[in-house]
């Protein structure tokens, strides 16, 4: 028996999504982000997808044990990390022929010794750091350190990328155009020296989106295979749709009195006599305590507001005065479409305070994962 709160995670919309991606990118590679359970999308079934489609070329992970799960099942996809390894995690990282992100000297260093001592030869992709602040070398240490991969025997120079900060933001357009044309003759430099670097990359969503991929060989897609725009803001140059949902059933109905409090805290009560529906599922399934008295739940094709505060397991919602048509066991849908109406990842995380990435991100392990395709 299945958890009455579930995920429908909707595959063939993410090969079509990554379809609207390689429409953009054409004729270079294209790496699907599934990091972080692939955006909550569940990393294992959404790789193994990608793999038997062949609707990206590469996947890319954060951590070695993302890594590894993918290993475990049968992943042989190309695994690029996104994040240079520390020196502990090399061995294992090279075992499982990962790309490995290097960003100074030590890391060189490090791969080369990890890959020597395995007695094979790793791909490395220097990152380099254009504006972001984050992880990578500075520009003018680039070349230099493209030299010591290269005269590192047991490391092949797969590529070299950046991870612009603003790309998806339309105000910062020009701030982009210009950290992307740094890259762009950085990179053209280095090349005149040693030749070509196979992979050249600094497009996540928003460079696929909204900016010029020239120079470019391979592009890096995260949130907009799943169905969202990263920012509002962002040319919708394509058209994506939602992969995940989130669907719960009615567990629950009562009326309750004018004055009555409904919930932790006593923080709703109605000024009428109201029909209240229970529904099982709360924060510890990743629907945010943020929802409390503010968020929403499609019943019968109709938005319902959440009465009082969501809690771990359960949340209550508000049906309203009248003799309620909603019974105990209707689909309810937290995020998804039901009927003429939708709640989008977008929409929670304006009530959230957040992006539409960490929205996915959050649904728990407890939720099923089911997989379909439309
Ligand atoms: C997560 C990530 C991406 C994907 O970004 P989206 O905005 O989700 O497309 C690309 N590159 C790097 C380095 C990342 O960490």
């Amino acid at each position: 028996m299945l958890y009455a709160t579930q995920a429908p995670v909707d595959l063939a919309a993410l090969r079509r999504n990554l379809l609207a991606v390689r429409s953009l990118a054409g004729e270079r590679q294209v790496l699907l982000a599934v990091k972080g359970n692939a955006y909550g999308h569940g990393a294992v079934d959404v790789a193994l997808m990608v793999q038997r489609s062949g609707c990206a070329d590469r996947l890319a992970v954060a951590t070695v044990p993302e890594a590894s799960e993918l290993r475990e099942a049968g992943v042989t996809l190309p695994i690029l990390k996104l994040s240079h390894c520390f020196a502990e995690e090399l061995p294992q990282a090279v075992r499982m022929e990962l790309s490995l992100t290097v960003v100074d000297e030590t890391t060189i260093r490090q791969a080369q010794a990890a890959a020597e001592a395995a007695g094979v030869t790793t791909p490395v992709h220097l990152k380099v750091d254009t504006g972001m602040r984050r992880i990578g070398a500075e520009p003018e240490e680039a070349a230099e350190l493209v030299r010591l991969v290269d005269d590192s025997p047991n490391l092949h120079l797969e590529g070299i990328f950046t991870h612009p900060p603003v790309s998806d933001m339309a105000d910062c357009h020009d701030w982009t155009v210009a950290e992307l044309q740094g890259f762009r003759e950085l990179v053209a430099g280095i090349e005149a020296e040693r030749g070509p670097i196979e992979l050249v990359h600094g497009a996540p969503s928003g460079v696929i989106l909204g900016h010029d991929l020239t120079g470019m060989t391979l592009v890096r897609a995260g949130v907009m295979a799943y169905g969202y725009y990263p920012d509002a803001s962002t040319p919708h140059t394509v058209p994506l749709e939602p992969v995940m949902s989130l669907v719960s059933r009615v567990s629950f109905i009562k009326r309750v009195d004018a004055g009555e409090t409904v919930g932790y805290g006593r923080t709703w009560a109605p000024s009428r006599p109201s029909w209240i529906a229970t529904v099982p599922v709360g924060y510890a399934d990743g629907f945010s305590r943020a929802n409390s008295n503010a968020g929403t739940m499609l019943i019968g094709g109709k938005a319902y507001p959440v009465a009082g505060r969501v809690c771990m397991d359960q949340t209550m919602v508000d049906l309203g005065p009248d003799d309620p048509t909603v019974q105990v066991g209707d689909e309810v849908v937290l995020m998804g479409a039901q009927g003429d109406e939708r709640i989008t990842a977008d929409d929670l995380a304006r009530i959230m305070g957040t992006i539409s990435y960490e929205v996915t991100c959050l649904i728990t392990p407890r939720v099923p994962r089911v997989y379909y395709d439309s």
